[in-house]
């Protein structure tokens, strides 16, 4: 047995190496400089720690969170490592008992706080202390288009070259320009072995439908999942009371969790839901993160969530025990307005709030996809390509027609009036609907007027939904919201290009029935 598989049982406690930690292992422990990209609660933290032990020195680990560091450390502590934290947090006897360990030479690793890379002395004493890995937890907070960035990680570069020993950097953030930013700050662009691994969660099956009648698709997915336990994510909290109230009235057991509660009752509601069969809880994006429950069966989403990261980790929370998973998204033009408006009417400089529109376009793109969403899921996490069997996509294939001319029609009734309208209005001048607004502006004299009669008014909301969707519409805060092109429908609009749309895209709720547990 290898000293590594040998440490992995006797330390650690485990029989074998989740996919991908290996060979992370193997190469950390050879020197090499790596980055490793895995999902949250892929095993990250061993593929450092493991290494610390073999390595001949001090491994320095970097992380922000002060509370997870200190974590760490009581379980190594408890599993015979010597390993201490120099945090804010110390008491004074933490802190003599990490240096003690230095002085003597036993201390493996070594946990700082960024913040204090920024003092002379901080940097003096790793020089001193036989530093010999550097391990960069949550390394996407280097990245200044993130929203987890943290100034001091820009030193972590500075003490790689200092100290001229290898680098292994962590994350569970995965896109192409975060990655590119980690390369250059930490490894001065010096391309590192770079992992990717584990995104793929075969057993959860994936879904996404148009908002029709909301509160009715979500009462539909759990009816035919009834007994299982299951979460809803919410965007407000209001919303996770009126639907946990609304779900209770169809039968079922189900409470509402969010933010706004007081630490008890939110601590009462996990406890209820790991310990109970088939609750339902209706939370916002803050029901979660303590939540270890191997056998959540299904994860709706009655809102889009924030970005790809977001729903990949919410989702995520189903099927943990391996068994079939069932998830389902629900997103309407609302969602897209909502997110477009927080993204520009925030604060984040401008070419931040591009990097968030891109962002969003990216989950967008997901949901009004055509083709397999885990090969689109995958691909955005930079995984190979796959046809999973194992989506409503590869269920039942999209039925596409050419909207090129559909897509025409509704930039000119955009643009003819100015880009000040929303969908309501653009889809009556379309219809050639006689409303007090279109008389009022003369609309129906516009050559757009009535010249959309082929579709109805809910197919033509699924156009302009599906034109937000791939950004070629986007509402304009300062008129409004009302509907601007984008540059990306130039091509469209000038015949240079043509576009395939969903027909079926306004979807009843999903009546699957469950798999049998
Ligand atoms: P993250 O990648 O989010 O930092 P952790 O390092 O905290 O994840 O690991 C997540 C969980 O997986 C922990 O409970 C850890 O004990 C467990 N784990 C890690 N490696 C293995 C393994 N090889 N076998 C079984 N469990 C493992
Ligand atoms: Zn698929």
């Amino acid at each position: 047995m290898s000293a590594a598989n040998t440490l992995l049982r006797d330390v650690f406690g485990f029989d074998n190496f989740r996919p991908g930690q290996e060979d992370i292992v193997d190469a950390v422990i050879g020197g090499d400089n790596v980055l490793a990209i895995m999902p949250t609660g892929g095993g990250k933290s061993l593929c450092f720690q493991l290494p610390a032990l073999v390595r001949d020195g001090v491994t320095v680990v970097i992380s922000p969170l002060i509370a997870l560091m200190r974590d760490q450390v009581r379980a190594l502590k408890e599993a015979g490592v010597e390993a201490g934290a120099l945090t804010s947090g110390n008491t004074d006897e933490e802190t003599a008992a990490v240096w003690d360990g230095l002085d003597q030479g036993t201390l493996k690793l070594l946990y700082i706080a960024p913040e204090r890379l920024s003092s002379g002395a901080a940097m003096g004493m790793l020089r001193r202390i036989g530093v010999d890995l550097i391990a960069v937890d949550e390394a996407h907070c280097v990245s200044q288009w993130g929203h987890d960035f943290r100034p001091d990680y820009l030193r972590i570069g500075d003490l790689r070259r200092a100290l001229g020993v290898p680098l292994a950097a962590f994350t569970a953030t995965a896109d192409a320009e975060t990655r590119e930013e980690i390369v250059k700050r930490l490894f001065d662009d010096q391309p590192p072995t770079t992992f990717l691994h584990g995104f793929d969660r075969p057993n959860i099956h994936l879904a996404f439908a148009a908002k029709d009648s909301p509160r009715r698709q979500i009462l539909d997915f759990a009816a035919a999942r009834k007994g299982q336990s299951g979460i809803v994510y919410c965007g407000t909290r209001a919303k996770t009371e009126s639907l946990a109230a609304a779900l209770r009235e169809a039968g079922h057991s189900s409470l509402h969790y969010h933010g706004g509660m007081d630490a008890d009752a939110r601590r009462s509601t996990e406890v209820q839901f790991q310990r109970e069969d088939g609750l339902i809880v209706v939370a916002t994006v803050a029901f979660g993160m303590g939540i270890d429950k191997p056998d959540i069966r299904w994860v709706a989403h009655a809102d889009l969530p924030k970005s790809i990261e977001a729903y990949y980790q919410e989702i995520g929370r189903a099927g943990r025990d391996g068994a079939p998973a069932e998830t389902l998204t629900l997103f309407g033009p609302d969602d897209i307005r909502l997110r477009r408006t927080q993204i520009d009417e925030g604060l984040a400089p401008a070419e931040m709030q591009m990097a968030d529109h891109a962002r969003l376009n990216a989950l967008l793109g997901l949901a009004e996809a055509l083709k397999c969403r885990r090969s689109i899921l995958l691909g955005y996490f930079g995984e190979n390509d796959v046809t999973c069997g194992n989506c409503d996509l590869c269920d039942t294939p999209a039925d596409v027609f050419d909207g090129t001319t559909a897509v025409r029609k509704a930039l000119s009734a955009a643009l003819r009036t100015g880009e000040w309208f929303g969908s309501g209005h653009l889809i009556d001048i379309l219809l050639g609907n006689d409303t007090d607004k279109i008389r009022e502006r003369g609309h129906d004299s516009l050559p757009t007027y009535g010249v959309g009669t082929e579709y109805d008014r809910r197919q033509w909301q699924a156009v302009f939904r599906q034109m937000m969707g791939r950004d070629l519409l986007r509402p304009d805060p300062e008129r409004h919201g009302g509907l601007r092109m984008t540059d990306d429908a130039l091509p469209i609009l000038k015949g240079e290009a043509s576009i395939e749309l969903r027909r079926d895209s306004i979807r009843k709720a999903d009546r699957r029935p469950a798999p049998k547990a």
